[in-house]
């Protein structure tokens, strides 16, 4: 039995509780993915929802949807 929950197997908040299985593992930060977190998948790759997928749209976007950035420039040909 374990000696800081007293169960067995631990309980879940438990330290000694082992980690949940690895459902999927987020492209972006490569940290797993596991039962209970909510996530977000496109073309087969997934994402944590609430820790990566706002930071990982804009990648996506960039790197899959064609979008483009750039720096906006007064044009000079009227100074
Ligand atoms: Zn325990
Ligand atoms: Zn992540």
């Amino acid at each position: 039995m374990c000696m800081i929950c007293r169960q067995s197997p631990c309980h879940p908040s438990c330290p000694n509780a082992p980690d949940p299985p690895t459902v999927y593992t987020c492209q972006h930060c490569g940290e797993p993915i596991v039962a209970g977190d909510e996530y977000l998948e496109i073309d087969g790759v997934y994402y944590h929802l609430e820790d990566c997928a706002s930071d990982a749209a804009m990648d996506i976007l960039l790197n899959r949807c064609g979008a483009s950035k750039g720096v906006a420039e007064v044009d000079d040909q009227w100074t």
